[in-house]
Parts: structure tokens; C-alpha cells; sequence
């Protein structure tokens, strides 16, 4: 998707902090981050939600949360505790329409979330 944020950063057309690469996926830092560890996992193909993605390739948004757990584990916040969020569709705040999982810990997270 040429309009597409987040397939511009899959491209390097638009720069992010890199952290992990995958066959199928790219791990980088949240531009505006929420907690000391923030970090996006994207597919390197563009699905617009995680519920698309589980329906058309569940191989692939399997490779999302495994990957999210590895950025968990280099930041060193696997063992204290972390959160994955797809956040899905306008309500749930999703603004960026191709599929991420944001990794979130390094501080206590609230629950429910706001
Ligand atoms: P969401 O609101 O769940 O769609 O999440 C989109 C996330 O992308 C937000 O947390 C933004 O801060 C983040 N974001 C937007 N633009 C960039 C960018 N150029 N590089 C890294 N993160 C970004
Ligand atoms: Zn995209």
C-alpha cells in the first residue's frame, strides 16, 4: 500500500528505530512512546487488523506475537511482566491501519487500561 505509514517503514521510505527483523516481520521503536519499553511488531505485508490477519494468514500473526515476546525478552522485561495490544478498529484508538502489536512494560501497566 503506497499510502500506507507503516508499509513506508517496511520499505525504509520512512525511518524508525529498528530492533528486530524477522522473515515476516519488523520490530521499532514507538515514536511516541508510553513506557519505558514501547515497541511496534508489524507484518512486512500490509493487513489492515489483527482479526484480518488471523483470517487470511494465522502463520503470520502467530509470527507477530512470537516476535513480540522475543523484543520482550532482549529488552529484559520478560520475566517482570509486559503487554501486547492490537488495538482494532476507531474506538479502540487504532490510527494506524496496518496491523501492529504494541509491546508495552518497564512499568507498572493499569488494569483495565483507560
Ligand atoms: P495505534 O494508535 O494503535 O494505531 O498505534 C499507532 C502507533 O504508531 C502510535 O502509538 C504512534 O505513536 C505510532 N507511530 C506513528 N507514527 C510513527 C512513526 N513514524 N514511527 C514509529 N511509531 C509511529
Ligand atoms: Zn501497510
Amino acid at each position: 500500500m503506497t499510502d500506507c505509514l507503516f508499509c513506508k517503514i517496511v520499505s525504509g521510505d520512512v525511518p524508525a528505530k529498528i530492533v528486530r527483523e524477522s522473515a515476516g516481520t519488523v520490530a521499532f521503536r514507538d515514536i511516541n512512546p508510553q513506557a519505558p519499553t514501547h515497541v511496534l511488531v508489524i507484518p512486512r505485508e500490509h493487513h489492515p487488523t489483527a482479526g484480518e490477519l488471523a483470517a487470511s494468514d494465522a502463520d503470520l500473526l502467530a509470527e507477530v506475537v512470537r516476535e513480540a515476546h522475543q523484543v520482550a525478552a532482549d529488552e529484559g522485561i520478560a520475566e517482570t511482566g509486559y503487554r501486547i495490544v492490537f488495538n482494532t478498529g476507531a474506538q479502540a484508538g487504532q490510527t494506524v491501519f496496518h496491523v501492529h502489536a504494541h509491546v508495552l512494560g518497564g512499568r507498572g501497566l493499569n488494569w483495565p487500561p483507560g
